[in-house]
């Protein structure tokens, strides 16, 4: 088959057989499919031989960009002992080392106080590592004898992933209202986005008054609560929303005061995304719980860990009859050949001073933002790191939002995409995620395009 024909037999399979995720299948149908077959450092391309700048890290898993070595050779090296085997009942050799690896690594960051996190579950992605720390956490004060604590306090605009239980500890209407049925209860308190206030308060005057929402919450209800559960300093699917500094420390501390545990859901600010190893390094804090999987194989392969202080292991330990067992686990938990990519991911962190090289690119992407915040529809820009946020917005002095049939995200992103650069937004704001790696040289280009793609859909 020529290859004009065999790229439009897999356009033609793609729209026959494939059910995209959050996508609207009847306008995939109609437009055109990108389809990647190959990859390299920060770029990916398709079947036409098209080539686009990874603008969101193949959905902010990607750290040190695509077809690295250091990782292809670590698979490859694995796959000459076992590909995959189980953790139910038995053990493998990387999923031992990157625990070990983990613990050193998250208690080198994380300035310890009471407790550290010092034990690994393994599961596949985000959503699983979030499923089981709300388990961990409800049972957890089952096993101390404390009984009520059935329930849990999230944040509006939060988002910890699709499966049911993370849904229901979600705050993004637009993805999780229509399963509300199916749910099960929890407090929610406001979502820390100055731009759009909930509480009409205005940082800094405000003095957290966000935080003494969640306070009075945990005052009256505690002892219903298993944990708060928390994305550390970005609400990233919610918009990159950006919390103020102090209200993280500020949820630890309430957390400890009203005997709660802190779960922390770094699976996007983890490894490095925001300028640190992981978010909660920023503030000081150590949760109880810490979800953490996009980044973590360097975006090579599905994996995840919800890391557990020896307080919440111990307190499962017990003689068999007693089932104090946690009784979860997946298929592919602690897979092999993720753990070994994962394995190189954090060398190639240490070789490469991943993070330190990181911090003069982001003080171009903070020039930046500050340079388009100037724009007439740009009505709030917001980055921790290498997480940002423009939000486009119909009137800037009313903060009016671009109605969501406008699709004006998308526009953005459609357009950009004709000049070689692939970004995804959430709604109205325009989402920036690059590899870590990015050249400095890359990060202008993409930065370029997308204000002149801005610039060009809202004029
Ligand atoms: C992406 C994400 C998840 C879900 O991870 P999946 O691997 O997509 O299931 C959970 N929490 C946060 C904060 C995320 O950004």
């Amino acid at each position: 088959m020529s290859i004009l024909g065999d790229n439009k037999y897999l356009e033609e399979a793609d729209k026959k057989y494939i059910w995209h995720p959050f996508t609207q299948m009847k306008d995939w149908l109609e437009e055109e499919a990108i389809i990647i077959s190959e990859g390299r450092d920060c770029f990916i391309k398709d079947i036409y031989g098209r080539w686009y700048l990874d603008g969101v890290s193949s959905l902010w898993v990607n750290i040190h960009g695509h077809r690295k070595k250091e990782i292809d050779d670590a698979i490859r090296q694995q796959l000459e002992y076992i590909a995959h085997s189980t953790m139910l009942g038995l053990s493998n050799v990387p999923a031992i080392k990157l625990a070990e690896r983990l613990i050193q690594l998250v208690n080198l960051s994380l300035v310890t106080r009471h407790s550290s996190l010092n034990k690994v579950f393994y599961s596949d992605n985000g959503s699983t590592a979030v499923e089981v720390a709300l388990k961990m956490a409800f049972q957890y004060w089952i096993h101390k004898g404390i009984d009520g604590k059935y329930s849990f306090l999230s944040l509006k605009n939060a988002y910890h992933g699709d499966t049911l239980g993370a849904v229901s500890v979600g705050g993004i209407d637009m993805f999780h209202k229509a399963f509300s049925p199916l749910l099960f209860k929890t407090y929610d308190a406001p979502s820390p986005y100055c731009y759009r206030c909930e509480l009409d308060e205005t940082y800094p005057d405000c003095n957290l008054a966000c935080l003494e929402r969640i306070e009075d919450t945990l005052k009256e209800n505690s002892s219903e609560i298993a944990a708060v559960i928390i994305e550390p300093l970005v609400q990233a699917a919610g918009g990159m929303i950006v919390s103020p500094h102090g209200y993280l420390r500020g949820v630890r501390e309430l957390c400890t005061k009203y005997n709660v545990l802190m779960i922390a859901d770094e699976v996007a600010t983890g490894f490095g995304r925001t300028g640190k190893m992981f978010a909660c390094e920023h503030e000081d804090v150590v949760p109880d719980i810490m979800c953490i999987s996009k980044g973590i194989t360097g975006g090579y392969m599905p994996l995840a860990v919800t890391l557990a202080t020896d307080e919440i292991y111990n307190a499962f330990l017990g003689e068999f009859k007693d089932s104090k067992t946690f009784f979860h686990g997946h298929s592919y938990t602690g897979n092999p050949l993720a753990c070994a990519a994962a394995l190189a991911c954090l060398d190639v962190f240490e070789k490469e001073e991943t993070i330190k090289n990181l911090q003069p690119k982001i003080k171009m992407l903070d020039t930046w933002l500050k340079e388009i915040s100037n724009l007439p529809h740009v009505g709030d820009v917001r980055n921790k790191g290498f997480m940002a946020g423009v939000e486009l917005v119909k009137n800037k002095e009313i903060k009016k939002p671009y109605a969501w049939e406008e699709k004006i995200g998308w526009r953005v992103a459609y357009h950009a995409r004709e000049n070689g650069v692939f970004i995804r937004p959430l709604g109205n704001v325009i989402v920036l995620v690059p590899p870590l790696s990015i050249s400095p040289q890359n990060l202008k280009q993409l930065l370029d395009v997308i204000r002149s793609a801005i610039i060009a859909v809202t004029a």
